[in-house]
């Protein structure tokens, strides 16, 4: 298996370093993973004047999956736009066609108090919100500002999905729930916008591919309030750019810990980009303090997902929760006054218990 190593700054390399080194395990376990680094963000930059250099757009043309640290920093802030780090990132996406983004929100019972919901109510919390990353309201033309027939101005934008578009976030919202617990439940508003009417219709028409995953459906303003009423309801969450990214950062505050989300951006093929959802915490670079478990589990997530290594991606995750009933905790999953660890002790831990 071939993957691209685009580490980034910040924390990247040293959180990249930890996922590496669980690869290194599970290669003494049969695993065959062949590396190949790239420079990407304000690295990509300082080493060929580019974030998304064209030696690391090759290594990742050759690979079977990518896996991402972070970009950015406040040395790149003052860079013209299409040098600035985060350049790099969108560029890949765009390069991959990677439309179909997969934040899952799992809280694992020994964090369950991170959050700032009760316990109770998101303890072993496992959900995957699947954003649509290509279309909608974001991309529709036409859009500006203008002035209308009653002479006054206005902003317009437009929501727009293709037929084609649905169909393949519906397929992934598909597949991915039969990796999982087989329930999907697509996420609109088509009590008031005809896109997300057609875009509902598309859903039940694809849902005669995948008569064994059980299809639902729920307005965008019920899902909001049901994600924090009762979250532990949802198995995987289908859903358009902008209900997705509203909805998946409402997930993500579940889990009440950037440190521990990992993502994966996937295009038609399965071809995937993996990376936490967290940036490059510029203020605890180079410090020993981020918390590489994000990273980890977007590495199981690759296993996953491009990879077809389902077994693997279970016992990451395993040794993931191994680490934490044993009670390790970096910095930002700490409760006060409790004894913390570094981010290599951490990757030491997940690899001991590998
Ligand atoms: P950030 O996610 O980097 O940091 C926010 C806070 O969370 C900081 O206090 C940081 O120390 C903490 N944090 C983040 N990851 C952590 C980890 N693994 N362990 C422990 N603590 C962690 O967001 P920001 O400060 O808004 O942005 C910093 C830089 O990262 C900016 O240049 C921004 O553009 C970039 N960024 C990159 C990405 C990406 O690469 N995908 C995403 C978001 C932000």
């Amino acid at each position: 298996m071939k993957i691209a190593v685009l580490a980034g700054d910040g924390i990247g390399p040293e959180i990249i370093a930890q996922a590496l080194r669980v690869m290194e395990a599970l290669g003494k376990h049969g695993l065959k993973f062949e590396l190949s680094h790239g420079a990407v963000g304000g690295a990509g930059f300082d080493a060929a004047g580019d974030p998304l250099p064209a030696e690391t757009l090759k290594i990742c043309e050759g690979a079977d999956a990518i896996l991402f640290g972070s970009v950015g920093g406040p040395k790149y802030d003052s860079l013209p736009r299409a040098q600035r780090p985060e350049q790099g990132l969108l560029r890949l996406r765009k390069h991959f066609d990677l439309f179909a983004n997969l934040r899952p929100a799992t809280v694992f019972p020994e964090l369950a108090s991170a959050s700032t919901l009760k316990p109770e109510v998101v303890a072993g919390l496992d959900i995957l919100i699947l954003r649509e990353l290509t279309s909608d309201i974001y991309f529709g033309q036409p859009r500006g500002v203008r002035t209308n027939e009653k002479g006054e101005r206005e902003g317009f934008d437009t929501m727009r999905y293709t037929e084609s578009e649905i169909r393949r976030i519906g397929k992934a919202g598909f597949e991915a729930a039969r990796k999982r617990g087989k329930k999907l439940c697509s996420v609109d508003k088509a009590n008031v916008l005809e896109t997300t009417q057609f875009w509902r219709d598309i859903m039940i028409d694809e849902h005669k591919n995948y008569p064994d995953v059980e299809l639902t459906h729920m307005y965008v303003d019920n899902a909001a309030m049901q994600l924090i009423r009762n979250p532990k309801q949802f198995d995987v969450i289908v859903t358009g750019n902008m209900f997705g990214d509203i909805l998946s950062d409402e997930a993500s505050m579940l889990t009440g810990s950037i440190g521990m989300l990992p993502s994966a951006s996937l295009n038609a093929k399965g071809f995937g980009m993996y990376e936490p959802i967290h940036g490059s915490a510029p203020d605890i670079a180079g410090k020993g303090l981020a918390n590489p478990l994000a990273t980890i589990l977007s590495l199981a997530m690759m296993l996953r997902y491009s990879l077809n290594q389902a077994k693997a991606a279970e016992r990451v995750e395993a040794a993931v929760r191994k680490v934490l009933q044993q009670g390790l905790r970096t910095a930002d999953i700490a409760q006060p006054g409790q004894a913390t660890v570094s981010t290599s002790q951490m990757g030491d831990a997940v690899v001991a218990a590998l």
